[in-house]
Protein backbone atom coordinates (compact mmCIF):
# COMPACT_ATOMS: atom_id res chain seq x y z
CA UNK A 1 0.00 0.00 0.00
CA UNK A 2 1.25 3.48 -0.58
CA UNK A 3 1.65 5.86 2.08
CA UNK A 4 -0.27 8.96 0.92
CA UNK A 5 0.75 11.19 3.68
CA UNK A 6 4.44 9.83 2.53
CA UNK A 7 4.48 10.23 -1.10
CA UNK A 8 2.41 13.73 -0.64
CA UNK A 9 5.36 15.29 1.76
CA UNK A 10 7.62 14.33 -0.94
CA UNK A 11 5.71 15.91 -3.56
CA UNK A 12 4.56 20.05 -1.90
CA UNK A 13 3.12 21.15 -4.90
CA UNK A 14 0.40 18.51 -4.46
CA UNK A 15 -1.21 20.44 -1.85
CA UNK A 16 -1.83 23.51 -3.18
CA UNK A 17 -3.14 22.42 -6.29
CA UNK A 18 -5.18 19.36 -7.70
CA UNK A 19 -2.62 17.97 -10.36
CA UNK A 20 -4.30 15.84 -12.55
CA UNK A 21 -1.53 15.44 -15.56
CA UNK A 22 0.33 12.53 -15.01
CA UNK A 23 0.11 11.67 -18.10
CA UNK A 24 1.27 15.20 -19.61
CA UNK A 25 4.54 16.06 -17.22
CA UNK A 26 4.02 14.92 -13.76
CA UNK A 27 5.20 16.63 -10.50
CA UNK A 28 8.25 15.04 -9.50
CA UNK A 29 9.55 13.83 -5.84
CA UNK A 30 11.77 16.64 -3.72
CA UNK A 31 14.46 14.01 -4.08
CA UNK A 32 14.27 13.97 -7.84
CA UNK A 33 14.21 17.66 -7.95
CA UNK A 34 17.11 17.51 -5.68
CA UNK A 35 19.65 15.26 -7.53
CA UNK A 36 18.84 17.89 -11.14
CA UNK A 37 19.26 21.06 -9.34
CA UNK A 38 22.19 19.34 -7.61
CA UNK A 39 24.05 18.46 -10.28
CA UNK A 40 23.58 21.85 -12.04
CA UNK A 41 25.54 23.21 -9.06
CA UNK A 42 28.26 20.92 -8.73
CA UNK A 43 28.54 21.71 -13.01
CA UNK A 44 29.25 25.00 -12.04
CA UNK A 45 31.59 24.68 -10.17
CA UNK A 46 33.98 22.14 -11.20
CA UNK A 47 33.12 21.77 -15.10
CA UNK A 48 30.94 19.36 -16.50
CA UNK A 49 33.34 16.61 -17.16
CA UNK A 50 34.44 16.55 -13.99
CA UNK A 51 30.88 16.61 -12.30
CA UNK A 52 30.02 13.62 -14.74
CA UNK A 53 32.94 11.74 -13.44
CA UNK A 54 32.27 12.12 -9.97
CA UNK A 55 28.99 10.51 -10.42
CA UNK A 56 30.36 7.43 -13.04
CA UNK A 57 29.25 4.80 -10.58
CA UNK A 58 25.58 6.26 -9.89
CA UNK A 59 25.19 6.68 -13.51
CA UNK A 60 26.37 3.21 -14.50
CA UNK A 61 24.05 1.67 -11.72
CA UNK A 62 21.19 3.47 -13.58
CA UNK A 63 21.12 0.33 -15.92
CA UNK A 64 20.93 -2.05 -13.21
CA UNK A 65 17.82 0.52 -11.84
CA UNK A 66 15.82 0.58 -15.14
CA UNK A 67 16.92 -3.51 -15.64
CA UNK A 68 14.76 -4.10 -12.50
CA UNK A 69 12.30 -2.01 -12.69
CA UNK A 70 12.08 -3.28 -16.68
CA UNK A 71 12.94 -6.94 -16.48
CA UNK A 72 15.51 -6.96 -18.30
CA UNK A 73 19.14 -6.91 -18.70
CA UNK A 74 21.67 -4.22 -17.63
CA UNK A 75 22.85 -4.04 -20.99
CA UNK A 76 19.44 -4.30 -22.53
CA UNK A 77 18.99 -0.80 -21.55
CA UNK A 78 19.34 2.84 -23.24
CA UNK A 79 19.20 5.68 -21.85
CA UNK A 80 18.07 8.98 -24.67
CA UNK A 81 16.22 12.23 -24.42
CA UNK A 82 12.72 10.89 -24.57
CA UNK A 83 10.47 8.14 -25.86
CA UNK A 84 9.98 9.26 -29.41
CA UNK A 85 14.21 9.24 -29.38
CA UNK A 86 13.63 5.82 -28.31
CA UNK A 87 10.94 4.33 -30.67
CA UNK A 88 12.59 6.14 -33.46
CA UNK A 89 15.82 4.89 -32.87
CA UNK A 90 15.14 1.38 -32.45
CA UNK A 91 12.10 1.48 -35.47
CA UNK A 92 14.82 2.77 -37.82
CA UNK A 93 16.98 -0.02 -37.28
CA UNK A 94 14.60 -2.12 -37.85
CA UNK A 95 15.26 -3.77 -41.83
CA UNK A 96 12.23 -2.99 -43.98
CA UNK A 97 11.61 -3.20 -47.52
CA UNK A 98 9.08 -3.20 -50.40
CA UNK A 99 6.57 -5.43 -49.64
CA UNK A 100 6.89 -5.89 -46.08
CA UNK A 101 4.34 -5.23 -43.16
CA UNK A 102 4.01 -3.44 -40.23
CA UNK A 103 1.07 -4.00 -38.17
CA UNK A 104 0.06 -1.00 -35.82
CA UNK A 105 -2.70 -0.58 -33.04
CA UNK A 106 -5.73 1.90 -33.79
CA UNK A 107 -4.12 3.60 -30.63
CA UNK A 108 -1.19 4.36 -32.41
CA UNK A 109 0.69 7.67 -31.13
CA UNK A 110 1.31 10.53 -33.70
CA UNK A 111 5.23 10.81 -33.58
CA UNK A 112 5.52 6.99 -34.15
CA UNK A 113 2.75 7.70 -37.06
CA UNK A 114 4.45 10.22 -39.33
CA UNK A 115 7.98 7.88 -38.87
CA UNK A 116 5.89 4.37 -39.95
CA UNK A 117 4.31 6.41 -42.93
CA UNK A 118 7.20 8.58 -43.87
CA UNK A 119 9.39 4.95 -44.34
CA UNK A 120 6.62 3.29 -45.62
CA UNK A 121 6.74 5.54 -48.46
CA UNK A 122 10.08 5.53 -48.69
CA UNK A 123 10.67 1.41 -48.32
CA UNK A 124 7.53 0.54 -50.33
CA UNK A 125 6.51 -1.32 -46.88
CA UNK A 126 3.12 -0.84 -45.71
CA UNK A 127 1.87 -0.11 -42.43
CA UNK A 128 -2.27 -1.80 -41.29
CA UNK A 129 -4.09 -0.91 -38.44
CA UNK A 130 -5.40 -4.05 -36.47
CA UNK A 131 -8.70 -3.53 -35.79
CA UNK A 132 -9.97 -2.98 -32.17
CA UNK A 133 -12.36 -5.65 -30.72
CA UNK A 134 -16.12 -4.33 -28.96
CA UNK A 135 -14.66 -2.91 -26.21
CA UNK A 136 -11.96 -0.93 -28.12
CA UNK A 137 -8.28 -2.49 -27.07
CA UNK A 138 -6.67 -4.41 -30.09
CA UNK A 139 -8.65 -7.61 -31.53
CA UNK A 140 -6.02 -10.88 -30.52
CA UNK A 141 -8.28 -12.56 -33.19
CA UNK A 142 -8.42 -10.11 -36.10
CA UNK A 143 -4.32 -9.59 -35.46
CA UNK A 144 -3.66 -13.20 -35.72
CA UNK A 145 -5.92 -13.60 -39.00
CA UNK A 146 -3.44 -10.39 -40.25
CA UNK A 147 0.21 -12.10 -39.48
CA UNK A 148 2.17 -13.86 -41.88
CA UNK A 149 6.00 -13.92 -42.76
CA UNK A 150 6.41 -10.36 -44.59
CA UNK A 151 5.07 -9.03 -41.12
CA UNK A 152 8.05 -7.67 -39.92
CA UNK A 153 7.52 -5.42 -37.31
CA UNK A 154 3.72 -5.08 -34.30
CA UNK A 155 4.01 -1.72 -33.01
CA UNK A 156 1.95 -1.67 -29.96
CA UNK A 157 1.14 1.03 -28.09
CA UNK A 158 0.67 -0.11 -24.26
CA UNK A 159 -2.20 2.71 -22.72
CA UNK A 160 -2.80 5.52 -25.50
CA UNK A 161 -2.68 9.01 -24.59
CA UNK A 162 -6.35 9.36 -25.29
CA UNK A 163 -7.97 6.93 -22.81
CA UNK A 164 -7.91 4.34 -19.89
CA UNK A 165 -7.46 1.33 -22.01
CA UNK A 166 -4.73 -1.25 -21.50
CA UNK A 167 -3.97 -2.88 -24.89
CA UNK A 168 -2.76 -6.66 -24.54
CA UNK A 169 0.74 -7.40 -24.66
CA UNK A 170 1.29 -11.03 -23.90
CA UNK A 171 -1.07 -12.57 -26.36
CA UNK A 172 -0.01 -10.25 -29.02
CA UNK A 173 3.89 -11.08 -28.51
CA UNK A 174 2.64 -14.32 -28.69
CA UNK A 175 1.30 -14.26 -31.95
CA UNK A 176 3.36 -11.89 -33.51
CA UNK A 177 6.35 -14.14 -32.59
CA UNK A 178 5.04 -17.06 -34.30
CA UNK A 179 5.35 -15.41 -37.44
CA UNK A 180 8.98 -13.77 -36.53
CA UNK A 181 8.08 -10.82 -36.56
CA UNK A 182 9.76 -7.97 -34.17
CA UNK A 183 7.21 -6.52 -31.17
CA UNK A 184 7.95 -2.49 -30.33
CA UNK A 185 5.87 -1.91 -26.77
CA UNK A 186 5.18 1.52 -26.76
CA UNK A 187 5.31 2.22 -22.95
CA UNK A 188 5.14 5.32 -22.36
CA UNK A 189 1.78 6.07 -20.43
CA UNK A 190 2.52 2.34 -18.51
CA UNK A 191 5.67 2.84 -17.24
CA UNK A 192 5.45 4.58 -13.73
CA UNK A 193 2.13 3.30 -13.30
CA UNK A 194 1.42 -0.05 -14.08
CA UNK A 195 4.28 -3.18 -14.13
CA UNK A 196 5.98 -3.28 -17.74
CA UNK A 197 8.38 -6.04 -17.91
CA UNK A 198 9.98 -7.28 -20.59
CA UNK A 199 10.51 -10.88 -19.32
CA UNK A 200 6.78 -11.55 -18.30
CA UNK A 201 5.18 -9.59 -21.50
CA UNK A 202 7.18 -11.11 -23.99
CA UNK A 203 8.50 -8.32 -25.98
CA UNK A 204 11.28 -6.96 -28.25
CA UNK A 205 11.94 -3.34 -27.63
CA UNK A 206 10.39 -1.12 -24.97
CA UNK A 207 10.04 2.67 -25.35
CA UNK A 208 9.53 4.99 -22.53
CA UNK A 209 9.64 8.69 -20.74
CA UNK A 210 10.77 10.15 -17.83
CA UNK A 211 8.35 12.76 -17.60
CA UNK A 212 4.99 11.00 -16.72
CA UNK A 213 3.95 8.38 -15.09
CA UNK A 214 8.03 7.92 -13.73
CA UNK A 215 8.22 11.46 -12.16
CA UNK A 216 11.38 12.16 -13.67
CA UNK A 217 12.87 15.04 -15.79
CA UNK A 218 11.31 16.30 -19.16
CA UNK A 219 13.75 15.33 -21.24
CA UNK A 220 14.47 11.91 -20.42
CA UNK A 221 13.40 8.76 -22.25
CA UNK A 222 14.70 4.91 -22.29
CA UNK A 223 14.89 1.98 -24.43
CA UNK A 224 14.69 -1.79 -23.71
CA UNK A 225 16.37 -3.90 -26.63
CA UNK A 226 16.51 -7.21 -26.23
CA UNK A 227 19.43 -9.32 -26.98
CA UNK A 228 17.80 -11.90 -29.31
CA UNK A 229 16.71 -8.57 -31.22
CA UNK A 230 19.12 -6.48 -31.04
CA UNK A 231 21.10 -8.91 -33.52
CA UNK A 232 18.12 -8.46 -36.06
CA UNK A 233 18.59 -4.57 -36.05
CA UNK A 234 20.43 -2.38 -38.01
CA UNK A 235 21.12 1.42 -36.06
CA UNK A 236 22.05 4.01 -38.17
CA UNK A 237 21.94 6.70 -36.53
CA UNK A 238 25.14 6.14 -34.18
CA UNK A 239 28.19 7.36 -32.52
CA UNK A 240 28.56 4.65 -29.84
CA UNK A 241 31.39 3.11 -31.14
CA UNK A 242 35.12 2.94 -31.76
CA UNK A 243 37.16 4.82 -34.71
CA UNK A 244 40.07 2.22 -35.09
CA UNK A 245 41.85 3.86 -37.75
CA UNK A 246 40.60 6.03 -40.60
CA UNK A 247 38.30 3.79 -42.30
CA UNK A 248 37.72 1.08 -39.40
CA UNK A 249 35.26 1.63 -36.97
CA UNK A 250 32.89 -0.65 -34.69
CA UNK A 251 29.74 -0.29 -32.88
CA UNK A 252 29.03 -1.43 -29.32
CA UNK A 253 27.66 -4.59 -29.19
CA UNK A 254 24.47 -4.14 -26.41
CA UNK A 255 21.65 -1.56 -26.42
CA UNK A 256 24.02 1.46 -25.45
CA UNK A 257 24.26 1.80 -29.01
CA UNK A 258 21.43 3.77 -29.25
CA UNK A 259 22.45 6.57 -26.91
CA UNK A 260 25.05 9.32 -28.22
CA UNK A 261 27.60 10.68 -25.82
CA UNK A 262 26.22 13.53 -25.31
CA UNK A 263 23.45 13.78 -22.32
CA UNK A 264 22.12 15.81 -19.80
CA UNK A 265 23.67 14.00 -16.79
CA UNK A 266 21.36 16.26 -14.45
CA UNK A 267 18.24 15.00 -15.97
CA UNK A 268 19.57 10.71 -16.63
CA UNK A 269 20.69 11.41 -12.72
CA UNK A 270 17.25 12.82 -11.74
CA UNK A 271 16.11 9.61 -13.86
CA UNK A 272 17.52 7.60 -11.77
CA UNK A 273 16.38 8.96 -9.02
CA UNK A 274 12.81 8.82 -9.87
CA UNK A 275 13.30 5.04 -11.03
CA UNK A 276 14.40 4.14 -7.72
CA UNK A 277 11.67 6.14 -5.87
CA UNK A 278 9.42 4.24 -8.09
CA UNK A 279 10.83 0.77 -7.20
CA UNK A 280 10.95 2.27 -3.13
CA UNK A 281 7.30 2.08 -3.46
CA UNK A 282 6.28 -0.75 -5.63
CA UNK A 283 5.56 -1.19 -8.90
CA UNK A 284 2.20 -2.88 -7.53
CA UNK A 285 1.17 -0.69 -5.20
CA UNK A 286 1.59 2.69 -7.44
CA UNK A 287 -0.64 0.65 -10.13
CA UNK A 288 -3.55 -0.40 -7.65
CA UNK A 289 -3.34 3.18 -6.13
CA UNK A 290 -3.32 5.00 -9.37
CA UNK A 291 -6.17 2.50 -10.48
CA UNK A 292 -8.34 3.50 -7.51
CA UNK A 293 -8.12 7.36 -7.80
CA UNK A 294 -9.02 7.55 -11.68
CA UNK A 295 -11.64 5.05 -10.79
CA UNK A 296 -13.00 6.99 -8.23
CA UNK A 297 -12.97 10.33 -10.71
CA UNK A 298 -14.72 7.62 -13.53
CA UNK A 299 -17.46 6.92 -11.30
CA UNK A 300 -17.70 10.53 -10.08
CA UNK A 301 -17.51 11.86 -13.84
CA UNK A 302 -20.13 9.22 -15.56
CA UNK A 303 -22.36 11.06 -12.28
CA UNK A 304 -22.98 14.54 -13.68
CA UNK A 305 -25.34 14.85 -16.28
CA UNK A 306 -24.13 15.74 -19.83
CA UNK A 307 -20.83 14.20 -18.84
CA UNK A 308 -19.66 11.11 -21.22
CA UNK A 309 -16.71 8.83 -20.15
CA UNK A 310 -14.28 8.62 -22.84
CA UNK A 311 -12.29 5.68 -21.54
CA UNK A 312 -12.66 2.42 -23.55
CA UNK A 313 -11.19 -1.18 -22.93
CA UNK A 314 -12.41 -4.09 -19.79
CA UNK A 315 -9.21 -3.37 -18.54
CA UNK A 316 -8.41 0.16 -17.24
CA UNK A 317 -5.70 2.64 -15.80
CA UNK A 318 -4.59 6.29 -14.57
CA UNK A 319 -6.02 8.25 -17.62
CA UNK A 320 -8.95 9.41 -17.74
CA UNK A 321 -10.82 11.20 -20.32
CA UNK A 322 -14.17 12.69 -20.98
CA UNK A 323 -15.97 15.38 -22.79
CA UNK A 324 -18.94 17.56 -21.39
CA UNK A 325 -21.92 18.16 -23.81
CA UNK A 326 -22.26 21.80 -25.30
CA UNK A 327 -18.41 22.62 -23.48
CA UNK A 328 -15.82 22.22 -26.01
CA UNK A 329 -13.06 21.06 -24.32
CA UNK A 330 -10.42 23.52 -23.81
CA UNK A 331 -13.05 25.67 -22.14
CA UNK A 332 -13.25 22.74 -19.61
CA UNK A 333 -9.57 22.87 -19.53
CA UNK A 334 -9.08 26.65 -18.43
CA UNK A 335 -11.70 26.41 -16.42
CA UNK A 336 -10.83 23.46 -14.36
CA UNK A 337 -6.95 25.18 -14.23
CA UNK A 338 -8.40 28.56 -13.15
CA UNK A 339 -9.60 26.71 -10.38
CA UNK A 340 -6.49 24.98 -9.59
CA UNK A 341 -7.01 21.86 -11.14
CA UNK A 342 -4.77 21.12 -13.75
CA UNK A 343 -6.09 18.54 -16.83
CA UNK A 344 -5.31 19.08 -20.03
CA UNK A 345 -7.13 18.63 -23.65
CA UNK A 346 -5.93 15.42 -26.11
CA UNK A 347 -6.78 16.17 -29.86
CA UNK A 348 -7.35 14.18 -32.94
CA UNK A 349 -4.04 15.10 -34.17
CA UNK A 350 -2.42 12.43 -31.22
CA UNK A 351 -4.31 9.46 -31.87
CA UNK A 352 -5.76 10.05 -35.70
CA UNK A 353 -7.19 6.26 -35.90
CA UNK A 354 -8.75 6.04 -32.78
CA UNK A 355 -10.37 9.54 -32.56
CA UNK A 356 -11.82 9.03 -36.45
CA UNK A 357 -13.03 5.81 -35.67
CA UNK A 358 -14.64 7.11 -32.98
CA UNK A 359 -15.49 10.37 -34.31
CA UNK A 360 -14.27 12.32 -31.37
CA UNK A 361 -12.39 15.67 -32.34
CA UNK A 362 -10.81 15.98 -28.63
CA UNK A 363 -11.40 15.38 -25.29
CA UNK A 364 -10.59 16.29 -21.74
CA UNK A 365 -7.54 14.19 -19.87
CA UNK A 366 -7.27 14.07 -16.32
CA UNK A 367 -4.77 11.79 -14.96
CA UNK A 368 -4.53 11.42 -11.62
CA UNK A 369 -0.96 9.38 -9.81
CA UNK A 370 -1.26 7.88 -6.42
CA UNK A 371 -0.41 11.77 -4.41
CA UNK A 372 -3.85 13.07 -5.44
CA UNK A 373 -6.39 12.48 -2.30
CA UNK A 374 -9.96 11.92 -2.67
CA UNK A 375 -11.23 15.42 -1.32
CA UNK A 376 -9.25 16.56 -4.60
CA UNK A 377 -10.90 13.71 -7.02
CA UNK A 378 -13.95 14.75 -5.57
CA UNK A 379 -13.31 18.69 -6.22
CA UNK A 380 -12.90 17.73 -10.07
CA UNK A 381 -15.77 16.38 -10.02
CA UNK A 382 -17.88 19.51 -8.57
CA UNK A 383 -16.02 21.88 -10.48
CA UNK A 384 -17.24 20.01 -14.05
CA UNK A 385 -20.90 19.60 -12.50
CA UNK A 386 -20.45 23.53 -11.97
CA UNK A 387 -19.74 23.69 -15.24
CA UNK A 388 -22.96 22.55 -16.54
CA UNK A 389 -25.18 24.57 -14.50
C1 LIG B 1 3.64 11.05 -24.82
C2 LIG B 1 3.59 9.84 -25.69
C3 LIG B 1 4.65 9.53 -26.57
C4 LIG B 1 5.81 10.46 -26.87
O1 LIG B 1 6.48 10.92 -25.80
P1 LIG B 1 7.59 12.08 -26.01
O2 LIG B 1 7.96 12.39 -24.63
O3 LIG B 1 6.91 13.19 -26.73
O4 LIG B 1 8.68 11.52 -26.80
C5 LIG B 1 4.59 8.34 -27.25
N1 LIG B 1 3.55 7.50 -27.11
C6 LIG B 1 2.51 7.75 -26.30
C7 LIG B 1 1.39 6.77 -26.18
C8 LIG B 1 2.48 8.94 -25.56
O5 LIG B 1 1.45 9.23 -24.78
Amino acid sequence: MIDLHAVRRDTPACYRQVFLDSAGSSLPPVGVLDEVIGHLHREAEIGGYRAANERLDDLEAGYGVFAELLGCEPDEVAFTDSATRSWLSAFDAVPLAEGDRVLVTEAEYHSNAIALLRRAADTGATVEPVPSDSVGALDVQALREMLDERVKLVSLVHVPTNGGLVNPVLEVAAAAHEVGALVLLDACQSIGQLPVRADELGVDIISGTGRKWLRGPRGTGMLVVRRAALERLHPRMVDAGTWHAPDKISLRDDARVFELWETGVAERLGLIAAARYALRLGVDAIASAVTDRADRLRAGLSGVDGVTVRDLGERRCGIVTFTVDGVDAEHVRDTLVSKGITVTVSRRGSTVLDMTRRGLHEVVRASPHYFVDDEQLDACVAEVAALRS
